[in-house]
């Protein structure tokens, strides 16, 4: 169903965490899409979103969505494309049965990203792998369908390492500085974090390993192969609110130089530009001169959080070349890319909305 203005109507799942007021944000001012329904937890069902969520973006709630009425998260009852914000928890029930009933699931969580039958998409790096999504109905016998995008610090590895695939990536080294946004609200307390580093974030490893070896695999006979590389990710947490950094070597079967790195990086274009999706950032991985930058404070928040920042692209003496890489986790590494991605879905009428 659309309003007078043409917009699809959508839902969104946990509408009242981090990422959930991300969605909020980012829908009020979108053309094509409009949140219509907003769910949450048996916490926040009835109460008005205003009370329910304690708005930690700045200014204040959309009026529109403040103003609403907290629903249960009961599939069949919201617009046929839902986003999903979910605590993983929640999302591991929820999620599958909102697609049996019929709706689209744009989902942030973890909980089916790595099953073989479901899309883990970057739209710039892996549009192809929306072809899951007839095996994924056939085979689940689902009316919708579940669309995962990646977790926050993968996005950022993989949209660097896309268009590098063309020299042949063997092995990878990620270290990752992490900002605490990424864990939610609220999150880290801050007697652990403040003036200090943890090392350590339970899963996240794992998932940066496996998660970029499908995003960068190839499909063939409806299925995705993963991409043939080694991939040993560090991760921690550092005192930084919104922007995840992260440092890479990269071994390849070339030898390409610094320059023809850059080059591969800036050049490169993904359908979403071609497309002119209202989300995408017309470049998606700007290369900054500066040797101090990337910085989260000074550039995260390019192309309206979008755009992947990376700098210090040089020779590795351990693999071929190192840089560094710099995105927003909620807005790149959540609420944004689901909007991209249903923009990609919408844009190829791979599913129709109305
Ligand atoms: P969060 O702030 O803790 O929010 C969780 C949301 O899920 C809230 O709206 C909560 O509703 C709802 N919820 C929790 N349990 C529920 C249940 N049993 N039934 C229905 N709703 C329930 O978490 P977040 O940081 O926004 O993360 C949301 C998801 O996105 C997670 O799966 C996370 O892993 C993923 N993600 C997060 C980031 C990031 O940068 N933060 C990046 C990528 C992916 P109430 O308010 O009513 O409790």
């Amino acid at each position: 169903m659309n309003d007078r203005t043409g917009r699809i109507d959508v839902g969104i799942l946990g509408a009242t965490g981090t990422v959930g007021q991300q969605f909020v944000r980012l829908l009020a001012a979108h053309p094509w899409f409009r949140a219509s329904w907003l769910a949450a937890s048996e916490r926040s069902e009835g109460k008005r979103y205003s009370e329910a969520a304690t708005w930690r973006l700045g200014g204040q709630a959309p009026a529109d969505a403040a103003g609403a009425v907290v629903q249960a998260c009961q599939p069949g009852r919201g617009p046929r494309l839902v986003f999903s914000a979910l605590d993983a928890s929640a999302a591991a029930d929820v999620e599958p049965a909102f697609a049996k009933a019929g709706h689209v699931v744009v989902s942030n969580a973890r909980s089916f990203r790595m099953q073989p039958d479901v899309p883990l998409l970057i739209p710039e790096i892996n549009p192809e792998h929306l072809a899951l999504i007839t095996r994924q109905r056939r085979e689940r016998g689902w009316a919708g369908a579940i669309v995962t995008n990646p977790n926050c610090a993968t996005v950022v590895a993989a949209m660097v390492l896309g268009p590098l695939r063309t020299f042949g990536i063997r092995s990878v080294i990620v270290t990752t500085m992490q900002a605490v946004s990424g864990a939610g609200y609220p999150g880290v307390p801050s007697l652990d974090i403040v003036s200090n580093v943890i090392p350590r974030i339970s899963g996240e490893e794992e998932k940066i390993e496996s998660e970029t070896q499908k995003i960068l695999g190839s499909m063939t006979d409806g299925a995705v192969t993963p991409h043939a590389m080694v991939v040993s990710a560090h991760t921690n947490r550092v005192p930084v609110i919104d922007g995840h950094t992260e440092t890479l070597s990269i071994g390849f079967d070339e030898r390409p130089s610094p320059s023809a790195i850059r080059k591969a990086l800036e050049e490169f274009r993904g359908r979403p530009q071609t497309l002119s999706l209202p989300s995408a950032p017309p470049q998606p991985i700007v290369c900054l001169d500066a040797d101090d930058r990337p910085q989260p404070r000074l550039d995260v928040d390019l192309d309206h959080g979008m755009g992947v920042t990376v700098g210090r692209i040089r020779n590795c003496p351990v693999l071929h070349t190192k840089l560094v890489a710099l995105g927003h986790n909620t807005i790149r590494g959540a609420a944004g890319a689901a909007v991209l991605n249903a923009e990609l879905l919408a844009s190829e009428r791979i599913i129709e909305f109305d």
